[in-house]
């Protein structure tokens, strides 16, 4: 009587283990219907943030690039990317003659964990003094004379209200940074103080986004790329916009009709996406609670987090392994490369997600039967994020006329539409190292867009565009090369 009795009350549990994973499926559930749903929703925001300031969630931001560097640039430019968990330098040497391989060093660093939360002195501080000894080791092999400025590009992965392209101020921070005194100050000026503070010479030539440095990187490359996308630890995307479609700045001139225009689209929300308990909680308990929320659907920063949550409440529910550890309720102790590790264990009996969950969950024992569900759960929390990301793309593309669904005229089909090849640049861990994501993506942009039109868009990862495509950027606005900054 006892062993029955036993066996119908852990019948019971893992009913409730189901349950709960069936609830994720359902609430995460991402059909092609709803995606188009979101597609035109991407698209009618974009419309709202370029008529007015505040129009949308969408900020749609100014970056003042418009053109793209074309292989002609020459010289040595510097260039600094600050964005995530690490902080790179990077020096790019620049023959004016566009080649596939561009000569460039890099070091990389981590920003000390209290810097991302202290003063912008103290991180300013530090990336000035790193900034200052990657110079001291620069070898002859620039190409800088010796009464010439050194000039940089300087890559900073936040929201920034832009004044120029050389300034611009922060609008907020994002995934996890929250330095109080910066916020509404002029992120290259702080930058310039602390050049100053270590008897650093250098102008800051231009200041992008990672997004814009992407897309000038992709477009260095491959003239037909019209938008960049990054998903790592967070994400955004931008792209080329023609001017007069920039209704909230009137009067806006370039010689080439573009710009390129930061959308800031991590804050993209819509009601049309599938959202969960989980997803509110975690935005309720994160420091930019009600911001970011499509972000915090899609990127690196968060979707182990969300894992985290879904685990513990099946645990907490079904009551399956007894007492939990303590280590499964702390925030962001699963990170999403461990995430993508379990996702993509392929050992018959799981041993990397027994591994993951003891080692870093401090869950040890768990039985066959849940691993797979743990598995099944970070199935269901990428292929989710992968699917949002691709509605994203193909919200571009509706915007800019190249999702095939334009110039039909009566009786055409989608796939009579001439289709121009369009390359999107991409960056970032998540579609670089994460191959069930990758897959995820694109097979939701077949869905979405059908085979015909999909097979025009391309998405093409590049090496570090954030950081070289900064560099050049700076190349062609620089003071000393007149003749390509317009
Ligand atoms: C920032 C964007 C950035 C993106 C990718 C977001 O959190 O708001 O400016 O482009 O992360 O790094
Ligand atoms: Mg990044």
């Amino acid at each position: 009587a006892v062993a029955v009795g036993r066996r119908i009350r852990s019948r019971g549990k893992w009913k409730r283990v189901a349950r709960v994973l069936r609830e994720v499926e359902e609430g995460c559930e991402g059909s092609v219907g709803r995606l188009r749903q979101v597609v035109d929703a991407m698209a009618v925001e974009m419309h709202a943030g370029l008529a007015s300031e505040g129009g949308s969630k969408l900020k749609m931001l100014l970056t003042y690039v418009h053109t793209l560097p074309n292989g002609t640039e020459k010289g040595t430019y510097y260039a600094l990317h600050l964005g995530s968990t690490d902080f790179r330098a990077l020096r790019v040497h620049l023959h004016g003659q566009q080649s596939s391989v561009l000569e460039h060093e890099v070091e990389q660093q981590p920003i000390p964990q209290h810097l991302m939360t202290s003063t912008s002195k103290d991180l300013f501080d530090f990336i000035a003094s790193s900034l200052k000894e990657f110079i001291e080791k620069e070898g002859n092999g620039s190409e800088l004379s010796p009464d010439r400025r050194r000039e940089l590009g300087f890559t900073f992965s936040f929201p920034v209200k832009q004044m120029s392209v050389s300034s611009g101020i922060l609008i907020k921070w994002t995934k996890g940074f929250s330095i109080v005194d910066m916020v509404r100050i002029d992120v290259p000026a702080c930058l310039q103080e602390a050049l100053a503070r270590k008897e650093l010479d250098m102008r800051v030539a231009a200041l992008v986004n990672d997004t814009v440095g992407t897309l000038a990187l992709g477009h260095y490359h491959d003239s037909d790329t019209v938008a960049s996308v990054i998903i790592g630890t967070g994400t955004n995307a931008c792209y080329l916009e023609r001017v007069d479609g920039i209704i909230k700045c009137q009067g806006l001139l370039t010689t080439s009709g573009y710009m390129v225009v930061n959308m800031e689209w991590g804050n993209f929300w819509s009601s049309h996406l599938p959202r969960t308990s989980y997803d509110i909680d975690l935005d309720s308990e994160s420091p930019n609670p009600n911001d970011q929320g499509f972000e915090k659907m899609i990127s690196g920063m968060y979707l182990g987090d969300i894992v985290r949550r879904v685990i513990l409440r099946m645990l907490l529910e079904s009551d399956i392994l007894g007492p939990i550890s303590s280590k499964l309720s702390m925030p962001f102790i699963l990170r999403t490369p461990m995430m993508a590790a379990m996702h993509e264990d392929d050992s018959p009996d799981l041993r990397e997600v027994a591994r993951i969950l003891k080692d870093i969950l401090e869950i040890p024992q768990v039985p066959l039967k849940l691993r797979k569900v743990v598995v099944k759960v970070c199935d269901v929390v990428t292929r989710r994020a992968a699917r949002l990301a691709a509605a994203g793309i193909v919200g571009i593309l509706k915007k800019i006329g190249r999702d095939g669904s334009g110039g039909i005229t009566g009786g055409g089909r989608r796939s009579d539409v001439k289709m121009k090849r369009t390359v999107v640049a991409v960056e970032g861990g998540l579609y670089s190292g994460y191959t069930l994501f990758r897959e995820y993506l694109h097979e939701a942009l077949n869905e979405i867009l059908g085979e015909d039109i999909a097979k025009h868009v391309i998405l093409k990862v590049t090496e570090d565009g954030s950081g070289i495509g900064a560099a050049l950027l700076a190349a062609s606005h620089s003071s000393y090369n007149v003749d390509t900054a317009k």
